[in-house]
């Protein structure tokens, strides 16, 4: 949170010295989840970015979403609610003031949680990974088909890290 916030405040220091006038700071959460990297609130002065992409991609994250988020409160506060998000204003503070690309969305592939696959066969040439608590349910008798060739599926003895 600290490299973020000090993040935020480079991006603010930078609009101050271009535009020669103070700021108010932005509240600043780390609680947004799903699919987008970060939501920048207008009207309530606040940022909220991705906790898990912020982990995943911190470099990027660092480097590219909380200017694009910042860049969306300032071009608010100086050009108010009638410009379009992502219209000349705010591609200005991107580019000229930030020198980085003025990418609309800067979202990244949601991980899928990580986790252990038991490997399951069939006459299919393929393996058919299972998780753990199917791998359980089969142990405690519970069989499955393949839906394709109407097999029963049957483990492997192996596994695979997803
Ligand atoms: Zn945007
Ligand atoms: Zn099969």
């Amino acid at each position: 949170m600290d490299k973020l916030m000090a993040r935020v405040e480079e991006c603010y220091r930078l609009a101050e010295n271009r535009f020669e006038r103070p700021f108010d700071r932005p509240r600043v959460e780390l609680d947004l989840r799903g699919q987008k990297a970060g939501v920048a609130y207008l009207g309530r002065n606040l940022l909220r970015f991705n906790g898990q992409m912020y982990r995943d991609h911190n470099a990027d994250f660092l480097l590219q979403t909380v200017p694009h988020e910042a860049a969306h409160l300032i071009a608010h506060e100086l050009f108010g609610s009638r410009i379009r998000p992502h219209g000349p204003q705010w591609q200005a503070i991107m580019t000229d003031l930030y020198q980085l690309p003025a990418t609309r969305c800067h979202d990244y592939p949601v991980q899928r949680r990580r986790g252990t696959r038991y490997l399951y066969r069939c006459g299919c040439p393929a393996h058919i990974p299972f998780t753990p608590q199917r791998h359980a349910l089969v142990k405690r008798g519970r069989r499955y088909l393949c839906r394709l060739c109407g097999d029963m599926l049957h483990f492997t003895g192996k596994q695979a890290a997803q």
